[in-house]
Formats: structure tokens, sequence, C-alpha cells
């Protein structure tokens, strides 16, 4: 492996909570305060028993590797949620599990771009971080960092791993990862998953929620897409949105998809212009893929006039996916070689990141 990498000896006899791989991509849980410099760094995992001590206690093999230039999630890019799916893919055969230590503003990003990349997952992979520094007395990373990795080392009955998909733990909550979303900037419980039900809770014990957890498929194998193509866009709606904002991102060079953040139940102005202007798109080949504003609730085409249009243009539903995981998927989709069914693709749940649709 190119990347260095430290073994925590743990002083635990017998490590039957298996063998995991920590991975380290930066942001405020890996910080310290250096008052030479008078702002945060990151932190030297070297030192990391020294600031959760408690690490040592877990039935873990534990072992740490840090990306080559740790980096604050907000300058995530495709090509290293690329480079992570290939590390994991790397070490799969070595490891029983993984934790990836990112930052909190993009974690719903990169938790969701992995759940697609990672084709034939069937080991854990848990996303955590922490709102305040490591180094901070008051910091959630410790016990972010502590109950991600007992999870990570959880059992079912017949001895598998519990959990098979990649998640986003945060402040007692286990979430699917292409379920979760950022919504606190300031309290500790920053991720929320308003369309689907948490998968664990941590309390007294941890307590796994299994009849909404990915069901174990013996048969899959591992394996890595290693193309995400960012001709993407966002295309966020507000009352006032003028012709020029929405033509100038329908007419971007090389655009091939756009995530449409519309009102409610997926609505949008019925006016001439916009109907026009989205439909030309179309006829250019963009994929339009209707993501509502609201984090709770579902995209429900053609129930308002204001959608009925759009319906008929064949304007994909993401009925009730978080935009996080409309944007990746496209990419996703996208990404592939070879003739793909995109509508399909794009209107079915490929790893349980949106519900069926309703019938109406
Ligand atoms: N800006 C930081 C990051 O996302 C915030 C955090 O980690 O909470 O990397």
């Amino acid at each position: 492996m190119e990347y260095a990498t430290i073994k925590i000896n743990t002083e635990a006899p017998n490590q039957s909570g298996g063998s995991v791989l920590v991975i380290y991509t930066g942001g405020t849980l890996g910080m310290v305060f250096e008052s030479r410099k008078g702002q945060l760094v990151p932190f030297d995992f070297e030192q990391l028993i020294d600031k959760v001590p408690e690490i040592c206690r877990l039935n873990q093999e534990i072992t740490f590797l840090s990306l080559k230039e740790p980096i604050d999630s907000s300058n995530i890019t495709p090509e290293v949620w690329i480079e992570l799916a290939n590390i994991i893919d790397s070490q799969y055969a070595h490891y029983d599990s993984f934790v990836v230590l990112h930052g909190t503003d993009t974690m719903a990003y990169t938790a969701s771009a992995l759940s697609f990349l990672l084709e034939g997952l069937q080991k854990p992979v848990i996303l955590t971080g922490a709102q305040l520094p490591i180094g901070v007395a008051r910091s959630d990373a410790r016990e972010n960092i502590l109950t991600a990795l007992e999870i990570a080392s959880a059992r079912n009955s017949s001895g598998g791993p519990m959990i098979t998909e990649v998640c986003v733990y945060f402040n007692s909550f286990l979430l699917r990862g292409n379920r979760s979303k950022k919504q606190e900037s300031s309290d500790f419980d920053a991720f929320h998953s308003e369309n689907y039900p948490y998968l664990a809770k941590a309390g007294v014990s941890i307590d796994y929620n299994l009849p909404f957890m990915m069901p174990v498929n013996p048969g899959a194998r591992l394996s890595v897409q290693q193309h995400l193509d960012p001709n993407v866009a966002f295309l966020k709606l507000f009352p006032g949105i003028t012709p020029p904002v929405v033509k100038s991102l329908c007419h971007i060079p090389g655009l091939r998809g756009i995530v449409l953040e519309t009102f409610g139940a997926g609505n949008a102005t019925t006016e001439d212009w916009f109907l026009h202007e989205l439909e030309a798109a179309m006829n250019r080949g963009i994929v339009v893929f209707n993501v509502s504003q609201c984090d709770g609730g579902r995209v429900s085409l053609g129930r308002y006039q204001t959608s009925r249009r759009m319906q008929e243009m064949g304007v994909i539903s993401g009925e009730d996916i978080t935009a996080e995981a409309a944007i990746t998927k496209m990419m996703y989709v996208f990404g592939k070689s070879g003739k793909v069914d995109t509508t399909h693709l794009l209107s079915h749940s490929l790893r349980g990141e949106m519900s069926p649709p309703l019938e109406i």
C-alpha cells in the first residue's frame, strides 16, 4: 500500500472484534489548536492514543491510514471519492471493516458517492467526524470514533458482519449514508435522515434496527466503478427566478444532467419560458432529476398541476432521495461505460437511496 499506516496495539487479549482499517481524510475531528500558528491544524495521528486512550481497550486490531494530504471536506472531489473507494477495494480482503474519518460539511456527499461506487459491498464502511476538534476537552470526536469502531465490529447471529453498507455514525445514531444529511452546523446532532429510519441507536447498549438494514448477500463481490461524470448541476428554484439564470445553466457546454430542486411535492412554476427552457434542454439530451427542497416527504409528479407538465416531458422523479444522493447518483450513472438505461437507473433504488414510487 502506498499510504503510511500505523497499527494500534490494543490491550485487549482477544481481538474478537476483528480488524478495522481507519481511513483519515481530514476535517474538524482531526484538528488541534496550534498556539504558535493561532489556528486549527491537522492532527498527527500518531498522537491518537494520547487523545483517545480508550481506543486500546476495544477488542479490535486497528490500523490507521491517512490520506497524503488531509483536507477540509469542503475541498473533497470526485477524484478523492474514487481514491477512497480504491483504498477500500485494495484492502477489502485484509480487514473486516472500515471507518472513514471525514469532515462533516460534505460527509453526506461522500457517503452517498461511496455507496454507489462500492458495488457488491458486504462489509461495514462507517463514516464519522466531529463538530469540535479532538483536542478540545468537550469534543464529540471521542464518542463518535469509539462508537463507530464498536459498530464496525458488530456481528450478526450467523457470525457475519452486522452492517454491509456505507453508513454515517454521529451523535448516537447510525444512519444509512446515502439517506443522511448535515442539518446542523452548531449542535452535536449534526446528521439526520428524514426519510429513512436510523439503523442503530447507541445508548447504554447499541440497538440495531434490523428490518431497515441492507440484507446480507453472500454471493456479492466488491467492485469499484472507476469513473464519476462531473457534468451535472443543481438548479435550485426560488420564486422570482429569472430566465437568464435557467437559460445559462441549461446551456453549460457538456452538461448531461440537472438535479432540479423543486418546491414541496416536486412542483415548479408553470410559466411558459421555464417549461420551454427545460423541455429544450431535455431535447438536447440533458436529463432532469426532480428532488424536493423539503427534507422530509417526497416528490409526487403529477399530483399538482405545477408538476404535471414536467411529468409529461419526462422529468425523472427523485421520490424521497436527498439532494446529496441525487447529484452523486447522477455522476455515478453518467460515469458508467457502455450503453445504460439512465432513466431506469435514476428512477430505481440502487443502494437503498430512495423509496419506490407511491401508487396514486
Ligand atoms: N469544515 C470542516 C470539514 O468539513 C467541518 C467539520 O469537519 O465539521 O472538513
